[in-house]
């Protein structure tokens, strides 16, 4: 059984018009999708408790959250990481934060309760929020809520996270945790936000070798990424034997993202898509829950999305995309929208340094699986 999680009030997560993280990302995936006459079935979440909430954040934090997207002062703001250009203070920020992550926690608890195996929600991925810190434009972390909802009832949960930046947020929550793999594929923290993710950092304690990292180089091509998800993702996940796997599919590993510089394209996160499904099935229980995240091209974020709803269904739509959908979009964000789902082949210019970023990859899956080695046995 397959479920997608929306809310039209997720939309209220919107972090003012000159803002990367744009509601329109999603928007322009839901009014594709209606333009191919492809009516879409969404389970509604409720807006995430209080309780669940402290589960994951401190109580201060979320009181100060509240508080200030509710328009009240607070003294101090800057210690919890709100009142910042990547995370400014918005009226009404909170209760979007509070609507995704009740989507995500609702995706966890449709694979526990088998109303579901596979879950998309089409939202979230705020894998950079921390216990009480909001940062890159994360404030609840509803990735980390919906794995604790897992764990408390005894489940061993893997996460992927295959957005450009590092997982740190998720990553931080569960560094102890025998019970949670977290696996971040991101562009080295030497180049881009949040600047860690390290091969290094494995885990503490009884989470030990359970943590994994793999900072790729600047202009990682396709190839070199599908590399380290066999060798690296696919291994762990053969090692470890999940009840489930939690996926964050931002879209920013696409060449043309503005933040970033890695060099997927769409034919790459096609594989990449596939990859996982199958992981899910054969290594994972046959429960997969995937939310949206990061990528702040439109152009691409829409169509890499829209490739993602169009794989978790089985469909097939036209490599065409809708006129209608191309002239209200381009009119609206004022941008060029290539005409066709799929990236031109190829879709750049040769990368010079080719040869040599494939073979510092190799290097750093290499050193990571032999600095876990000794612990999967
Ligand atoms: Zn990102």
């Amino acid at each position: 059984m397959r479920r997608v999680i929306y809310h039209p009030e997720y939309k209220q997560y919107n972090l003012g018009t000159e803002h990367p993280f744009s509601p329109l990302r999603v928007e322009m995936v839901l009014d594709v999708l209606k333009e191919l006459g492809h009516e879409a079935d969404f389970s509604l979440p409720e807006e995430v408790q209080p309780k669940d909430l402290q589960s994951i954040h401190d109580s201060d934090y979320i009181e100060a959250l509240e508080a200030v997207s509710a328009g009240k002062t607070v003294a101090d703001i800057g210690k919890y990481g709100l009142g910042t250009a990547d995370n400014p203070i918005v009226s009404g920020m909170a209760y979007g934060a509070r609507r995704i992550a009740g989507g995500t926690l609702l995706g966890a608890r449709m694979l526990l309760d088998g109303s579901a195996q596979k879950v998309l929600q089409l939202g979230g991925g705020f894998h950079h929020a921390q216990r009480s810190l909001a940062a890159g434009f994360c404030l609840y972390n509803d990735l980390a809520l919906a794995i604790r909802e897992m764990t408390a009832k005894g489940w061993h949960v893997a996460y992927f996270d295959i957005d450009v930046h590092h997982g740190d947020g998720v990553q931080k929550m569960f560094y102890n945790s025998e019970n949670v793999m977290t696996i971040s594929l991101h562009e080295s923290g030497e180049y881009i936000f949040p600047g860690g993710g390290w091969l290094h950092e494995l885990g503490r304690g009884m989470g030990r070798s359970l943590k994994l990292n793999l900072p790729l180089e600047p202009f990682t091509e396709g190839d070199s990424y599908l590399e380290a998800v066999e060798k690296v993702a696919e291994e762990a996940l053969r090692w470890f034997k999940p009840d489930a796997l939690v996926v964050q599919a931002g879209a920013d590993a696409h060449f043309s993202d503005p933040l970033a510089d890695l060099m997927l394209t769409t034919q790459d996160f096609e594989r990449l898509f596939q990859k996982i499904f199958k992981m899910s099935e054969a290594l994972c229980n046959n429960r997969l829950l995937i939310t949206l995240g990061g990528g702040y091209s439109f152009q691409a974020t829409a169509r890499i999305w829209t490739i993602l709803y169009q794989m978790f269904f089985g469909l097939k739509f036209p490599n065409e995309l809708p006129d209608a959908w191309l002239a209200r979009w381009e009119s609206k964000l004022k941008i060029k929208i290539p005409s066709r789902l799929h990236d031109p082949n190829p879709a750049f210019e040769p990368i010079p340094r080719k040869a040599e970023i494939v073979r510092t990859n190799r290097d750093l899956i290499q050193r990571l699986m032999d600095a876990v080695a000794a612990d999967w046995l």
